[in-house]
C-alpha cells in the first residue's frame, strides 16, 4: 500500500511541476503546459482505472449488484467477495489435507495416474507393498515402475477401457508376497471422459499363505487317519481270507488291529484338541497353580512305562505359583514328558526344573534321548511334522502333540522352544506367567 500511495504521489508531482515551473518562467508556453497536464492527467487517471475495471467486470459476474453501487461500496464489496474466497480457499484446503492424510494413514495402498497415464500420487502403503523408494514413481507411467506386465496392462486397459479390473499378482521380488490390485476409472461425470485410474493394493500374502496351510492340514489329516484305516482294513482282509483258520495268527492280527484303533483314537483327539485350542473355543481358566503335583500326576500316569524302560524322573521344582489353566499346562506336561520318555533309550533320565526369570517363571524338561537334527528344529512345533515319521508312529506318536504345546503355551502369554544335540538329549523350555497375590493374578 505504502508504494502505491508513494507512486501515486510522485505521478502528480511528475505531471504539476513541469507545468507549474512552465507558467512561472515561460507564460508564452502555458498552453503547452496545459496540454502536457490534461494529457498526462488522463494517461494516469487510465493506468490506475483500468484494472479498476477490469475488477469490476469480474465483480459484476458474481454480484450484478455492482453497477449500482459507489466506489466506497464497491471496495467494500471486492473486500468481503476477497475474503470469501480466502475462507473458501481455505476450507478447500483443509479438505485436501484430511483427505490426504486419509489416503496417506491407509492400509490399503493407493496409486492414482493422470490425464497422460502418468503416477500422480502415491501413498506410503503402495510404496512399501512394490517396495519402491519413496517419492520415486511420481510422474512416470506404470511400465516404468512395474517389471509385471500384467500390472502395466491392467492400468492401460482401464485406461482406455474405462472398464474396472480386479486381479491378484505375484510380485517379482523377494520375499515372495502377493498382491490383490483393483483399478477403477477416474471420472469426474457419469459420461465424462476417463482423467485416470485410481488403484487399490492390498497385501493378501497372509491370506494366501493360510489357504496353503489348511490345504497341506486337509491333505495331512486324510493321509495321517488312511494309514491306520488301511492297515485295519488289510488284516481284516488277510482274517477273512482264511487267516481266521489259525488261533494264533488271528490273535496277533487283531492285537495290532487293536493298536491301530487306538492311534486312530488318538488321532482324533488330538485333532479335537487342537482344533479347540486354535479357535479358542477351549476356555481358558487360569488359577494360581503349582506345576510340582501335576508333573507327579504325569509320573503316575506314565510309571509304567517308565520302569519298563529304565527310565528316572527327576523332579526339581519350588514352590512358586503361576498364573495358569491346569487341565491345559497338565496337557503340555504329559506330552513334553511323554515325548522324553518315548525319544530317549532305555536306562536314560528326564529331568524337570525351573528358573525365575522376573514375571515369568521358566520350566524345563530334560532327557538323555535321541536329540533332534539341528535342521528339523526350526520345524518341530508344525502340526504333523516328525524327524522319523516311522519311529513316531511305532511310538504311538500323532505329530500333533507339540503344535498343541505351542498353541496353548503361546494362549497363555508364554514361550516355548527347545535345545537340542543329536545323540546326546533336548531340553525343551517354556515360560508362564507368575502368579501374583497382590494383584490375584498374573
Ligand atoms: P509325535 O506324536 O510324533 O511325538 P510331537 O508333535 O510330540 O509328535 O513331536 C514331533 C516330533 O518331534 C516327533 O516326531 C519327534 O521326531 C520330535 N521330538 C519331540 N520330542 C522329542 C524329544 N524329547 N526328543 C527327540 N525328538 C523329539
Amino acid at each position: 500500500m505504502q508504494r502505491l500511495r508513494f507512486q501515486m504521489i510522485a505521478g502528480f508531482v511528475l505531471l504539476l511541476l513541469p507545468a507549474f515551473w512552465i507558467s512561472l518562467n515561460r507564460p508564452g508556453l502555458s498552453a503547452l503546459a496545459l496540454l502536457w497536464v490534461v494529457g498526462g492527467g488522463y494517461l494516469l487517471i487510465r493506468f490506475y482505472l483500468d484494472p479498476m475495471e477490469k475488477l469490476w467486470k469480474t465483480m459484476r459476474s458474481f454480484d450484478p449488484e455492482i453497477q449500482y453501487v459507489t466506489y466506497k461500496k464497491f471496495l467494500k464489496k471486492v473486500y468481503h467477495h476477497l475474503n470469501a474466497q480466502e475462507e473458501r480457499i481455505d476450507r478447500e484446503k483443509k479438505g485436501r489435507e484430511d483427505v490426504e492424510s486419509i489416503l496417506f494413514s491407509m492400509v490399503e495402498g493407493v496409486v492414482a495416474t493422470d490425464s497422460s497415464g502418468r503416477i500422480s500420487f502415491l501413498n506410503p502403503t503402495a510404496e512399501r507393498l512394490f517396495q519402491i523408494e519413496h517419492g520415486s514413481a511420481l510422474g512416470k507411467y506404470p511400465r516404468e515402475v512395474w517389471r509385471e506386465f500384467e500390472l502395466v496392462e491392467m492400468f492401460h486397459q482401464v485406461f482406455v477401457t474405462g472398464q474396472p479390473q480386479s486381479r491378484e499378482f505375484q510380485l517379482d521380488l523377494p520375499p515372495k508376497s502377493y498382491l490383490k490390485v483393483e483399478i477403477i476409472p477416474i471420472r469426474y461425470g457419469e459420461d465424462e471422459e476417463v482423467q485416470g485410474v485410481l488403484a487399490m493394493v492390498r497385501d493378501i500374502t497372509r491370506v494366501r499363505r493360510l489357504e496353503t496351510i489348511r490345504t497341506d492340514f486337509v491333505a495331512n489329516v486324510s493321509h495321517e487317519l488312511r494309514t491306520p484305516l488301511t492297515s485295519i482294513k488289510g488284516f481284516i482282509e488277510t482274517l477273512l481270507d482264511g487267516g481266521l483258520e489259525s488261533r494264533e495268527t488271528t490273535k496277533r492280527f487283531l492285537t495290532i488291529m487293536y493298536q491301530e484303533t487306538e492311534r486312530f483314537n488318538r488321532l482324533i483327539s488330538d485333532l479335537l484338541d487342537l482344533s479347540q485350542i486354535e479357535s479358542g473355543q477351549a476356555e481358558l481358566s487360569r488359577n494360581k497353580l503349582y506345576l510340582a503335583p501335576l508333573v507327579e500326576d504325569v509320573r503316575l500316569t506314565l510309571q509304567e512305562r517308565l520302569t519298563e524302560k529304565n527310565i528316572s524322573l527327576s523332579v526339581e521344582l519350588g514352590p512358586t505359583p503361576v498364573w495358569a489353566d491346569e487341565d491345559q499346562i497338565r496337557e503340555v506336561l504329559v506330552n513334553l514328558i511323554e515325548n522324553a520318555l518315548k525319544y530317549s533309550t532305555a536306562g536314560g533320565h528326564i529331568k524337570v526344573q525351573e528358573y525365575n526369570s522376573g514375571d515369568q517363571q521358566e520350566f524345563i524338561i530334560c532327557d538323555t534321548g535321541i536329540g533332534i537334527p539341528k535342521d528339523s528344529i526350526p520345524r518341530i512345533f508344525e502340526r504333523f511334522y516328525r524327524v522319523d515319521k516311522a519311529r513316531s508312529r511305532e511310538m504311538g506318536g500323532t505329530g500333533l502333540g507339540l503344535s498343541i504345546v505351542k498353541h496353548i503355551i503361546e494362549r497363555h502369554d508364554g514361550r516355548v522352544w527347545v535345545e537340542s544335540e543329536l545323540g546326546k538329549g533336548s531340553c525343551f523350555h517354556f515360560t508362564l506367567t507368575k502368579y501374583q497375590e497382590e494383584r490375584g493374578k498374573g
